[in-house]
């Protein structure tokens, strides 16, 4: 398939625009990134970049889109838009956008995306809606919480009464704390074919949870150390293969729901976090609706992604086919926002 002529690919500079701006490239696009000025330096070092646009801060985003449109670019969305632009700014946003922005509502909103799992029956850890009813370990989250911060940890009941106090946070759900192993399952779902593929897969790197295990129990006692979930890292993982129809399945009801709930649904790269028992069930933690920044792993390709291409396919330059694609049979409608 030829290169698509005249349309660009933008992003703002941070987390996988790396990854997005070099899979673009690959695919024969040029390339945009909106960058702050401490980050002008990094982005330079990278011939794949064809332009820098430069704005004071992330927030300044509407006064470049106006030569964005100009230059035909077409903006993919990642984990650094809601965490700084803002749920409306990005609503509002004018350049033709990646994906549905109709799922951001759903998404950002913790009791809507329980719901839309459940409709997915997609399994979700256990929520107690009062204190008397907890009857197991449980992750305490504030609303908006993010990236680990905002959380507790009880093991019972009685701890929970005693932690709560102290806690900031008005609204917050009281979870299940699941134990097993995490797995991050990167999805694409392709409007133009109807198909879902799994493109990778990686756990997070959490500090503190990730270390506790090095010190054993005996040690720690007394310490008072207490669980904590910030992402540092993020590193590779295959599933063993009998899990891996499980994992399809769920993404596959993740998009059938989703176009229930709203119009169009969920479609481009999205992640389902699971938590993986003994028993093998999963139990999925979060749904993100966008290209999550695990997949930096995969710049090369994944164990997955070589199972569809005879080349090394990230999500990021996923994207960049289907747009490619949308492109060349006159689809672009119905893959942008
Ligand atoms: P940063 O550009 O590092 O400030 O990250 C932007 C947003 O993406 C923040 O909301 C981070 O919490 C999230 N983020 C960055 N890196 C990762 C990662 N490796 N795994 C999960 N979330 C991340
Ligand atoms: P989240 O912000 O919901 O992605 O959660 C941050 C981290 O907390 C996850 O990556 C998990 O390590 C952990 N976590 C969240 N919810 C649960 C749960 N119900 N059971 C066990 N671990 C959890």
């Amino acid at each position: 398939m030829a290169a698509p002529k005249g349309y660009k690919i933008a992003t703002l500079g941070s987390h996988s625009a790396l990854q997005i701006l070099k899979g673009a490239k690959d695919e024969g696009f040029k390339t945009i990134v909106i960058a702050t000025p401490d980050r002008v330096a990094l982005y330079k070092r990278f011939n794949f970049i064809d332009q820098i646009l430069q704005i004071p801060n992330f927030a300044d985003f509407p006064k470049i889109e106006k030569e964005l449109i100009r230059q035909k670019a077409i903006m993919i969305p990642h984990g650094s838009f809601v965490a700084y632009l803002g749920l409306d700014q990005h609503r509002k946003m004018k350049v033709p956008y990646f994906g549905n922005k109709k799922v951001l509502d759903w998404e950002s909103n913790r009791l809507k995306q329980r719901q839309w799992l459940e409709k997915a029956h997609v399994p979700v850890p256990r929520r107690f809606k009062n204190a008397s009813e907890i009857d197991a370990p449980v992750l305490v989250k504030a609303y908006g919480a993010a990236g680990g911060h905002g959380y507790f940890f009880a093991k019972n009941k009685k701890e929970f009464r005693q932690k709560i106090k102290s806690f900031k946070h008005k609204n917050y759900l009281i979870q299940e704390y699941v134990i097993g192993v995490s797995a991050y399952i990167h999805y694409f779902y392709s409007p133009l074919t109807k198909k879902l593929e799994i493109l990778s897969i990686d756990r997070r790197y959490e500090t503190n949870v990730d270390s506790l295990g090095r010190i054993p129990s005996h040690n720690q006692r007394g310490l008072g150390i207490e669980p904590s979930f910030v992402v540092v890292g993020n590193s590779p993982l295959v599933l063993r293969e009998s899990l891996l129809a499980n994992a399809f399945e769920m993404g596959e009801r993740t998009v059938v729901a989703s176009q229930k709930l709203m119009p169009g649904g969920l479609w481009g790269p999205f992640c389902l976090e699971a938590i993986i028992t003994p028993t093998q069930e999963f139990f999925v933690i979060e749904l993100s609706c966008r290209i999550v920044a695990g997949t930096n792993l995969f710049i090369d390709g994944s164990p997955y992604s070589a199972l569809y291409y005879n080349k090394d396919v990230s999500t990021g330059r996923r994207i960049a086919m289907e747009i490619k694609k949308a492109i060349n049979f006159k689809k672009l409608d119905k893959i942008l926002d």
